[in-house]
């Protein structure tokens, strides 16, 4: 979509560290890490929220979450532990409206998050 940073990124209209993609997902460093692990997991597709997935979303989310634990397994986090968040609307805090796994690790990640 016209304007959105992480349609930019996964179209290569702006840089991003990309450290994934196929036809479906593209994965990237988040440019502000909150953990020594912080990758962003996309779908190509524009969705905003979670909140306007349908059943046609299947694969790419299925993707998503394939991507996810090839990059944990990668960084050597998949057995000490990770977390993937989305964030949706004003209280959690979701400030892209692109959909997007956050893949969090490499740390002792607390509970419950703030
Ligand atoms: P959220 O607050 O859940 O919407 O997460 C958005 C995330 O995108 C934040 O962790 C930001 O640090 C990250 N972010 C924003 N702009 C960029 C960018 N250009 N490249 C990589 N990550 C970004």
């Amino acid at each position: 979509m016209v304007g959105c940073i992480f349609c930019k990124i996964a179209g290569k209209q702006i840089p991003g560290k990309i450290v994934y993609e196929d036809e479906l997902v593209v994965a990237f460093e988040d440019v502000e890490p909150k953990a020594p692990v912080h990758i962003l997991i996309i779908p190509r597709e524009h969705i905003p929220t979670v909140l306007e997935l349908t059943p046609a979303h299947k694969e790419a989310l299925f993707r998503m979450h394939e991507a996810a634990i090839k990059i944990a397994k990668e960084r050597n986090i998949d057995s000490r532990g990770f977390r993937l968040v989305m964030n949706t609307n004003a209280e959690a805090g979701q400030s892209v409206f692109h959909i997007h796994m956050h893949l969090l690790g490499g740390r002792h990640l607390s509970w419950p998050p703030g």
